[in-house]
């Protein structure tokens, strides 16, 4: 699972500035598509691509309180109990404040190792400033230029001796040990997770004991349906809940992405009596900022009639334009239909994002996709794209060498994905698209 790093400080040091410069993937799958609106909250940062980490940005969670009152919110303390390590953001130019003394002595309480950030320290002198905040004891002390995208480097080089040992050790051997593909089942409290699992599992008593939230170990069942193999992955479904009214308690989204994140393809389980809601577009977004094979489940779909379906069909097509290329299955867990749909449109898309594609046909399929439509002139000359090579699977990753690249607009991005997808057959995956600068 994702270890997790969480951002916690007073209002306006640049807790979201740096959350954007920790986050922001070299080429961001979702920050351009229209339908989809980031989550600022919750990132995965890539900038060190072997080592990836949870990040959370506690300052939008706790709105606009000071100190200990928006530390008391219980969204920033479970982001604190969740996260390995804390990065205690402080604002160079305000010096050091009391509110900061208070929060900084709360999350010592915490026992979580700490990192103080000391942002904004653009122009000032670095001696002087680092002098200031050293006083706090802490693991480490950062300097910080967040607007300016200066110290992240500095600050991952002391978060990841502060994780726990085993924190990327086994991955390499934990995919070898999963038996088939990888699936987590995602979506709000309520929408049938649990039962879904049940369902699929064939029996009704799901032998899991949840040890309080605070375990990194991911909980796992593995079943075989038309001999197929698949794991889950750890999901509130597959956690059994103690007690029913902690449902939309116990709902933690750092889970959901660490799910997401561990899975292969992601089932996202949508109740078809219920508009779908922020939260579900939302966890849809990470799932493709994730770069994870998608499934849209509408769970429920028992006792609703012809023009009941018809509305929720279409209302859905509409606000799920942006993942057109994932696959809809209509199910209702509770009485087990649509559950071979569902399994298969699993294995296709697993297919799709695992499938190997080679140099040749890439380049190939390049040249006629720049025939037909080229990217519009930039101030008259016109960016050149030259050949193509496959970069990764899961998702599939096409990099594409040329010149101008930068000046490459979303839309022709779009435009290139959907190319690439329809001629390989990729349905069910984000396609993500690497422009390399050559000359
Ligand atoms: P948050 O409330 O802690 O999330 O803070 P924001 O990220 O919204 O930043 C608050 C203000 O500080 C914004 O106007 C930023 O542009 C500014 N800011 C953030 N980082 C830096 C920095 O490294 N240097 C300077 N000079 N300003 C910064
Ligand atoms: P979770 O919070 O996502 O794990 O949701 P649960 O599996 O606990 O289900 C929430 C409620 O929805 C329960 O009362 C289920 O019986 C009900 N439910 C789940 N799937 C279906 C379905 O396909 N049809 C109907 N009618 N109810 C369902």
């Amino acid at each position: 699972m994702l270890p997790v790093i969480a951002l916690v400080g007073r209002p306006n040091v640049g807790k979201s500035t740096l959350f954007n410069v920790l986050t922001r993937s070299r080429d961001a799958l979702v920050a351009d598509l229209p339908g989809v609106t980031r989550d600022r909250h919750y990132g995965v940062c890539r900038l060190d691509a072997a080592r990836p980490l949870m990040v959370i940005d506690t300052g939008g969670l706790s709105g606009s309180e000071d100190g200990l009152d928006g530390l008391s919110a219980r969204q920033v303390r479970l982001a604190i109990e969740e996260s390995q390590v804390v990065v205690f953001v402080v604002d160079a130019r305000d010096g050091l404040l009391p509110q900061d003394r208070t929060i900084i002595s709360e999350l010592r309480r915490s026992g979580k190792p700490l990192i103080v950030g000391v942002n904004k320290t653009d122009g000032l002198d670095l001696d002087t400033v680092m002098a200031e905040f050293s006083a706090f004891g802490v693991a480490a002390t950062v300097p910080l230029a967040a607007a300016h995208g200066r110290g992240s480097d500095l600050l991952l080089a002391d978060v990841f001796p502060l994780l726990p040992a085993d924190a990327y050790a086994d991955d390499g051997g934990e995919e070898i040990a999963d038996p088939g593909i990888r699936v987590a089942i995602v979506g709000r409290p309520n929408a049938g997770k649990s039962t879904l699992v049940n369902r699929l599992l064939g029996e009704d008593r799901l032998i899991v004991s949840d040890v309080a939230g605070t375990t990194r170990d991911p909980i796992k069942v593995t079943l075989e349906r038309d001999g197929k193999q698949f794991t889950l992955i750890d999901t509130a479904g597959v956690r059994r809940r103690s007690k029913v009214e902690d449902a939309v308690e116990k709902f933690s989204v750092i889970k959901t992405l660490q799910s997401i994140e561990a899975a292969q393809v992601v089932v996202m389980l949508v109740d078809a009596r219920e508009n779908l809601a922020d939260q579900d577009l939302t966890l849809i977004g990470h799932t493709v900022e994730q770069g994870r094979a998608l499934v849209i489940a509408l769970n429920k779909w028992d006792g609703m009639d012809a023009y009941q379906r018809d509305q929720c069909q279409q209302a859905l097509a509409r606000r799920l334009a942006f993942v057109d290329w994932a696959k809809i299955v209509f199910i209702s867990a509770l009485h087990g239909s649509g559950m071979r749909e569902l399994m298969r449109a699993v294995v296709q898309a697993h297919a799709a994002a695992t499938k190997e594609l080679n140099t040749s046909e890439l380049t190939r399929a390049l040249e006629k996709a720049y025939e037909s439509y080229q990217p519009p002139l930039v101030r008259g000359h016109a960016p050149k794209l030259r050949f193509a090579h496959p970069g990764g699977l899961n998702p599939p990753t096409i990099v594409l060498h040329g010149t101008r690249t930068k000046h490459i607009a979303p839309s022709y991005r779009r435009y290139l994905e959907n190319f690439f997808r329809a001629r390989f057959k990729l349905q069910g995956t984000p396609v993500r698209i690497d422009f390399r600068e050559s000359d």
